[in-house]
């Protein structure tokens, strides 16, 4: 991360004319098909370890790989790339298939492991072996690395780097047959020791490991190491584009070193900067410590940046796809500022989410002159900018509940909201006064306010002109509903967690008030019915989702994201 974008500001954010430009990698691609190259074919993949939940970052990956595909007429598959099983589990695919499915993409009947593969990569490697490309080391882990050299200085051969083919072929049949110890010898591919790139420098091809695999069980004791695995898998499905992070540069060379030397179906690999977003850890090592410290609530704590987190808070695909395709695609890595992803999901939810009135701190109000047990029933629009959404009726009574800080006793100038002796608009309903404060007669505390309501301001003007600057948000004490609500506040403190606190400890950065859960909020009586996942917009408090907690007698919601727009207000300032 040295190239910080300038305040996150995405790549393709630099023209405002008309739809987004092609990035690198559409033109790449554009390039080929109009030289004919792969018979036109365009055929991507998304490769996730299934060693943990995917993370915003990974939702970048599938929409460009599902999001390529579909532009150029081509397919995309998911693919599991699960060579290492004493990190992988069945939990980590059923998740991933989930989130993807969520995301809004489809693999179709294109799902595919590369554990699939094992037999086909065992061939390949003996292939590389009768080529004299390979060979079976006897050198220990530690000795390999010794031997492997540094950045500045070349690597030395292994002294069984000129075995017989015959004793190589014999020694990695035996290594699959289970009659060496794990880490005891390797196989590994002859390149060149003194190369610049660590990579080719007889990378190890298969290791020995006994562990137990998600799907092949005890039949495999020996692993393909990653890079072979995923070109040869890559190869396999016919990949046109590989398109994976920046990290995988280096390895390039050797991805294809592989295809060349096996002569098979050569993919092309494109790199690509991973997102790096503000306040937010997006390293599946680093989310894993945080669930397994019982940091977190787990894996869908809507505190996590994960895809089944965000889900939870309340984020929907139609944003995260919005985001993914502002920032665009960079061949330099940069942080992106978590203002635009909460842009996004603000304007998506803006549009659908039906306005509702909902009371976190509570205060009781009084009618005293309105009639005891009256209902009416008032008219609410379910959300201003689309009329589509209609409207609901909400019961109006003699007494009600406003937010406890929209009422003061002694307000300061510019505070518009209730007082003594001062008069504001009810939302869908009346001007109403404060005429008393009644007090606990011990405490002191304030456990109702009495005020009068003016009956000819249903329209939510007075006929005779005079105006009030509030408008208060409330429910119906008789009508209104228990809840439970949870407010978010960032999971780190600081804006790049990863640099560590004064520890150097990532960890040192979680915000201890990153959430806040208030109990006794009141709800109005039409969010009864609501199931997880429903996305409303509290009046004036943000937007909220309903949590999966919720039961009969309390529902609970998370707040997914306030209602302030630092990014559009960010944006605003030049033209100001
Ligand atoms: P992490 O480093 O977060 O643990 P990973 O790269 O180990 O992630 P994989 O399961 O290997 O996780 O990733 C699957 C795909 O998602 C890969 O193609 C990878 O390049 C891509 N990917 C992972 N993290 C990001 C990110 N932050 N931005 C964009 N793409 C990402
Ligand atoms: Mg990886």
């Amino acid at each position: 991360m040295e190239n910080k974008g300038k305040e996150g500001r995405p790549e393709s954010d630099k023209d405002d004319s008309g739809p987004a430009p092609a990035d690198f990698i559409r033109e790449i691609i554009e390039e080929e098909l109009s030289s004919g190259k792969n018979g036109g074919r365009v055929h991507t993949r998304f490769p996730p370890e299934p060693n943990g939940y995917l993370h915003i970052g990974h939702a970048k990956s599938i929409c460009l790989n599902f999001g390529i595909a579909a532009q150029y007429g081509g397919l995309c598959n998911l693919r599991f790339d699960d060579t290492n099983p004493s990190k992988e589990d069945v939990e980590y695919v059923d998740s991933i298939m989930e989130d993807v499915r969520w995301l809004g993409f489809d693999w179709d009947d294109r799902l595919f492991y590369a554990s699939d593969y094992f037999d086909i990569l065992y061939e390949y490697a003996v292939r590389l072996i009768r080529m004299g490309k390979a060979f079976v080391c006897d050198l220990a882990g530690d000795q390999v690395r010794e031997y492997r050299g540094t950045l500045t200085q070349p690597g030395k051969e292994s002294p069984f780097r000129d075995r017989p083919v015959e004793e190589n072929l014999d020694l990695f049949a035996r290594m699959k047959a289970g009659e060496f110890e794990d880490g005891s010898r390797t196989l590994r591919a002859k390149i060149d020791m003194a190369s610049g790139n660590i990579n080719m420098r007889d990378p190890v091809i298969y290791r020995i490991l006994r562990a137990t695999h998600h799907r092949t069980g005890d039949k495999w004791c020996i692993y393909p190491m990653y890079d072979f695995a995923h070109c040869c898998s890559d190869s396999l499905e016919g990949i046109t584009h590989s398109i994976c992070t920046l990290e995988f540069e280096d390895h390039r060379p050797l991805y294809d070193w592989y295809l060349e030397q096996l002569g098979i179906f050569h993919s092309r690999q494109i790199e690509f900067a991973r997102l790096n977003l503000t306040y937010t850890v997006m390293s599946k090592r680093k989310l894993l410590m945080l669930v397994q410290e019982g940091r977190v609530g787990g894996w869908d704590d809507p505190l996590m940046p994960t895809i089944s987190g965000l889900r939870r808070r309340g984020y929907t695909p139609e944003a995260i796809r919005k985001f993914a395709d502002t920032i665009g695609v960079a061949k330099r890595d940069s942080t992106v500022s978590i203002d635009l992803l909460n842009h996004c999901l603000r304007e998506d939810l803006n549009a659908r989410a039906p306005r509702v009135m909902a009371v976190l701190r509570p205060l009781r109000v009084i009618i005293d002159n309105y009639p005891e047990g009256k209902v009416e029933e008032v008219e609410a629009v379910n959300n201003p900018e689309d009329p589509s959404m209609g409207s609901r009726m909400l019961p109006f009574t003699r007494e009600l509940y406003i937010e406890r800080d929209d009422f003061l006793e002694d307000p300061p100038g510019k505070y518009f909201r209730l007082a003594p002796g001062r008069e504001v608009r009810l939302k869908h309903a009346y001007f109403i006064k404060c005429v008393r404060v009644a007090r606990d007669g011990k405490t002191g505390e304030i456990t109702a306010i009495h005020c009068t309501y003016d009956p000819d301001t249903a329209s939510g003007e007075a006929p005779d002109g005079r105006k009030v600057k509030g408008t208060l948000h409330w429910v119906s004490a008789a009508h209104s509903i228990r809840a439970r609500v949870r407010l978010y506040d960032h999971l780190f403190g600081a804006e790049d967690p990863s640099s560590g606190g004064e520890g150097g400890d990532f960890r040192d950065n979680i915000n201890p008030g990153a959430l806040e859960e208030l109990e006794g909020c009141l709800v109005e009586p039409g969010l009864a019915g609501t199931a997880p996942l429903d996305h409303f917009q509290f009046l004036r408090h943000g937007y909220f989702c309903t949590d999966r907690d919720s039961t009969a007698d309390c529902l609970v919601f998370n707040r997914t994201v306030g209602l302030r727009d630092s990014w559009a207000k960010l944006r605003q300032k030049p033209d100001e």
